[in-house]
């Protein structure tokens, strides 16, 4: 069994393989494991690509964080709670209470000094008219989520500091281009109907550590042979035997294999034989995330993280701890739908944004920054805009030996590590079900 790809989608499929009895060999291009969850050392401190986020209902990646091992290395608040803060207007807080949902926002929402009275109203009327919104309908996927707002006459004001403070880092776009689709799903699971499923986790160490080091680990103690630096650069089918996987020179034998690679080098590795739309999948394009990694000589944030409400500066994560400093503070702003920024130069992002956190935390205009780094992906995640829905393939494909596997396959879910878990999950059930196997499935969750 060969599963190619070492993100989150290959590692879970990898490991429900093994777990279902099978020999599985895992072959990742890059010389880690972790995917688009990576971590990097510079000057002394540990930082990772992009602050991942998770949700309590991101019950497959808190299950897979489980597997591997990691539960001690990530956190999940008891009960939500976002500190929001406007340059002017100051801090105010996004918090649950006990009630079931979606009344456990009220309190908050009613305190909340970031929206008048009006938009209040209209935004507690919109979000009755979203959880009504029927996911069956893929009619939704023709239009954007801010077209939808203002229709129910949401003002500008309430899309930037309400919608889009959770739009923009769970789908990676604003609202003015998102699936109206895509968003209503994120605002059904995560918070219109469960109260507990939008309280948020995070890993308390580097990425690298929490998602490739454990993953590793757990990977051998299961048998699964990790070949690291193995690019597949070729798929055949084999009718009898299997499926033949070129990696280099070398041609590797297999009963059935999981690509869980990126969208387009999956429409340019899957053989035209088992028909899937291939091109469809370079039609999901992309979207950025940028960080900026600010190095403080003192402490100038107070909270663990914050979201910032009329300031470009959109989520920030104290990160001090995991990137291993001592003294002073390390913050992660984390920039979503970043394509204003991801092809800015430092100079001009360090020039732009430490005044900005000056605005937001009065104590930074007193701190010197000692460091000052940025990180771009521009290839973050698969951009859903409207009309994503029918281009995401799913895990199936002609042939019951090959599955697809990746956050960018029709997961229901946006391209987040839940997403990805669940398409790995899905990917290894399949196969399992080819071969004919109906003991030690996985499910999805
Ligand atoms: C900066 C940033 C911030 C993010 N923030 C969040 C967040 O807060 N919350 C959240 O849930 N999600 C977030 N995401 C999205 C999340 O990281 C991804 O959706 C998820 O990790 C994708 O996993 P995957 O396994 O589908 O794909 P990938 O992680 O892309 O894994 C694919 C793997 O395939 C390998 N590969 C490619 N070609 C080949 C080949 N030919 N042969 C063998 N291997 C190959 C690659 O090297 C890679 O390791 C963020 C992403 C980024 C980049």
């Amino acid at each position: 069994m060969v599963v190619a790809g070492g993100g989150l989608a290959g590692i879970s499929a990898a490991l429900a393989l093994a777990d279902a009895g099978l020999r599985v060999t895992l072959l990742e291009a890059r010389g880690r494991l972790g995917g688009a969850t990576y971590s990097f050392q510079r000057d002394g401190l540990w930082l990772d690509n992009g602050q991942h986020v998770f949700l309590r209902c991101c019950t497959a990646y808190r299950a897979f964080i489980e597997r591997i091992g990691a539960s001690d290395l990530v956190t999940l608040q008891r009960r939500l709670d976002i500190p929001v803060i406007h340059p002017e207007r100051g801090l105010s807080r996004l918090a649950r209470s006990d009630l079931p949902a979606p009344l456990h926002l009220s309190r908050s929402l009613a305190s909340y000094r970031h929206l008048g009275r009006l938009d209040k109203w209209r935004v507690v009327r919109s979000a009755a008219a979203l959880a009504r919104l029927d996911l069956g309908d893929r009619s939704l996927d023709e239009q954007t989520f801010g077209a939808w707002l203002r229709n129910h006459g949401v003002s500008r004001r309430a899309l930037e500091s309400f919608w889009d403070l959770i739009v923009l880092p769970t789908l990676n776009l604003p609202s003015d281009e998102a699936s109206l689709w895509l968003s209503a799903m994120v605002f059904q699971v995560g918070l219109l109907t469960d109260g507990p499923a939008a309280d948020l986790g995070y890993a308390t160490v580097p990425l690298g550590k929490a998602h490739g080091t454990r993953a590793e680990a757990a990977l051998a103690a299961s048998g699964v042979d990790v070949r690291m630096h193995s690019a597949i650069s070729g798929v055949e089918r084999a009718d009898a035997e299997g499926v033949q996987v070129r990696v280099g020179a070398e041609q590797i034998q297999a009963a059935a294999l999981i690509l869980a690679v990126p969208h387009e080098q999956a429409a340019r590795l899957v053989p035209a034989e088992v028909h899937v739309n291939a091109e469809s999948f370079t039609g999901l394009g992309h979207s950025p995330i940028v960080n900026l990694h600010v190095i403080y000589d003192r402490p100038v944030m107070a909270h663990a993280f914050a979201a910032g409400v009329g300031t470009p500066v959109q989520w920030v994560f104290d990160r001090s701890a995991a990137a291993g400093l001592t003294i002073g503070q390390c913050l992660a702003v984390s920039l979503s739908g970043a394509m204003a920024y991801a092809e800015r130069p430092t100079e001009e992002l360090r020039a732009m944004f430490v005044p900005e956190l000056a605005r937001l935390f009065p104590a930074a205009t007193e701190a010197r920054v000692t460091a000052f780094y940025v990180t771009r992906e521009h290839r973050a995640t698969f951009r859903p805009s409207p009309g994503t829905l029918q281009l995401r393939p799913r895990a199936t494909t002609a042939d019951p030996r090959i599955a697809l596997a990746g956050a960018w396959t029709d997961t229901g879910w946006p391209a987040t590590m839940e997403g990805a878990v669940r398409s790995g999950r899905q990917a290894a059930r399949n196969i399992l079900l080819a071969l004919g196997r109906d003991r030690g499935l996985p499910t999805a969750a």
